[in-house]
């Protein structure tokens, strides 16, 4: 990567905003596009087709057409593995091209675009490829009398919906499991985020995948978005996003056919340090990369840090001296950590909750401001606030930005409350020399992932996903083919 001068890419670049329906590109069916500009410094960046209900209509015809004929659900597992595995090879082919899209697209700076986003896309694709002629069905131990057969059949369309943070990964989640499971899919990317998902496609279709099982309609939430989750012969939706929304997709299924709906929402996950832990740097380190990681932009983000009284000013310290690592700067340079939020409308909720912080009382540490405000782009430096009450805005509501709340504890009890005080439970944290302890604090905690003197390592191989209104269902893991595939049961009388 070194070497390579993303500038000049990106000036270079000629983006095709058009949508991907039955394996071509087509304009919306009213011609309609919308602008895309960079939260990078404001540049244009392509006019992208901007679906609506005429265009989901299309795309889940031509997807329920290429399921219907069987051009790749009656493909034997091991054929449907080779295409994927081409897929996610071209998708490493393509990775300079990808991660350029994708931080020019949302703001993130292009090392990680390049080391995780492309990566970790690509791994998902191929993992999901080597698994699917790997599982068996079941024969259950009904007695002598019968022959009982428990199969998982693929659903038929899903329909997948994405935000804008990790556009390729999150979107991957679903892709790996649903399409190697023989499904086919139409995605709506986030209209902040749609330039990945189109090349995705081209990529599959270039990798073997046939005709109208991977659709993309870019296009608005309610737009694109609430036509796909609304209609009628979508089977499941895979949705990814803010709780907010994920409440509107099981009324949308309520108001129509009754769909499978997965829900992967929001987070104010605690990470929970105790005065025992022997490593208070290595604590420290990760607590502050794991928050400013992605601008703050996660759903895993540590975001309550829940330290013990004895420790919680040196911590403080400690926190706030790495903070300054993660100084917002050009995404587009190599050494680049930090780069710019989303979007104008990000920037104003990030500076609405700081200003809110301060407002009921908490203090301050670091940052606190916007960065680089000449640059035409949306950037916060990393905000660190002491002496947070649980029950403030900042500590209770979802910022999805770089802003760290430290609340002080005096005993586990106390700990494990204030943590599980959250309409929230997608992961939380715990830091402990003492092997007693962690167990309990880790059952006592109500999250879907606990990270035990770590946080955030991870692998494909275990599942992802919240308790609470954080969600339901898995990403990940072998757990996600539940949720793209119908269990049958064939009884069979012998004799
Ligand atoms: P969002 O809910 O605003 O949007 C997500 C997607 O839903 C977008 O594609 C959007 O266009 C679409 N959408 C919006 N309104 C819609 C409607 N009325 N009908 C149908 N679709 C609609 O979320 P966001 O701002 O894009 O993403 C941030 C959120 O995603 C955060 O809450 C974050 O925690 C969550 N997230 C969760 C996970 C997880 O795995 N649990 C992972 C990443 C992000």
């Amino acid at each position: 990567m070194e070497g390579i001068d993303w500038h000049a890419r990106a000036a270079a670049l000629s983006v095709d905003g058009r949508m991907w329906i039955d394996g071509e590109r087509v304009a919306a069916a009213d011609g309609a596009t919308f602008a895309k500009a960079s939260p990078i410094d404001g540049r244009h960046l392509a006019q992208v087709a901007r679906g609506g209900s005429a265009d989901i209509d299309r795309a889940v015809a031509g997807a329920r057409r290429a399921f219907e004929k069987g051009s790749w659900v009656a493909q034997p597992p091991a054929a449907r593995k080779k295409v994927l595995l081409r897929f996610a090879e071209k998708l490493l082919a393509s990775r300079e091209e990808l991660a350029l899209l994708e931080s020019l697209d949302m703001g993130k700076p292009i090392r990680y675009s390049l080391s995780v986003d492309v990566a970790a896309t690509a791994r998902c694709i191929a993992w999901y490829a080597e698994a699917v002629d790997k599982i068996y069905d079941e024969i259950a131990p009904t007695g002598p009398g019968a022959l009982a057969l428990i199969t998982r059949e693929a659903m038929g369309v899903i329909g997948v919906i994405v935000p804008w943070n990790y556009p390729m990964i999150m979107a991957a989640w679903k892709l790996g499991p649903a399409l190697a499971a023989g499904n086919s899919v139409v995605l709506k990317p986030s209209e902040k985020s749609p330039l990945t998902a189109l090349r995705m496609a081209e990529l599959a279709l270039e990798a073997g995948l046939p005709e109208g099982v991977f659709n993309v309609v870019p296009g608005f939430g309610h737009e694109a978005g609430e036509a796909l989750a609304l209609h009628g012969d979508v089977d499941a939706i895979g949705f990814t996003g803010s709780t907010r929304v994920g409440r509107k997709m099981l009324e949308y299924a309520g108001r129509s056919n009754l769909k499978r709906v997965y829900n992967e929402l929001g987070g104010k996950s605690a990470n929970i340090v105790f005065a025992d832990f022997e490593d208070l740097d290595r604590a420290a380190g990760t607590a502050a990369g794991n928050m400013f990681f992605n601008q703050g932009e996660s759903c895993n983000a540590p975001s309550r840090l829940l330290v013990e009284e004895s420790i919680a000013d040196d911590f403080a310290a400690r926190l706030t001296r790495e903070a300054a690592s993660y100084l917002p700067a050009d995404p587009l340079d190599a050494q680049t950590v930090m780069g710019a939020l989303v979007d104008a409308g990000q920037l104003q909720t990030v500076l609405g909750y700081i200003e809110a912080g301060r407002a009921e009382g908490a203090r301050c540490l670091a940052g606190g401001a916007q960065a680089r405000g000449d640059s035409g782009g949306f950037y916060v430096a990393p905000t660190i606030f002491d002496g947070v009450r649980n029950d403030m805005r900042i500590a209770q509501e979802e910022i999805f930005g770089p802003v760290l709340s430290i609340i002080r504890f005096r005993t586990e009890e106390e700990a494990v409350a204030i943590a599980n005080a959250s309409s929230y439970g997608l992961q939380a944290g715990l830091w402990t020399s003492n092997l007693g302890r962690a167990h309990r604090v880790a059952r006592a905690l109500r999250a879907g992932t606990v990270h035990v003197n770590q946080y955030d390592e991870d692998d494909m191989t275990v599942p992802f996903g919240g308790y609470k209104q954080s969600g339901n269902g898995r990403d990940k893991s072998l757990h996600a083919f539940d949720k793209y595939t119908e269990l049958k049961t064939t009884w069979i009388r012998l004799g």
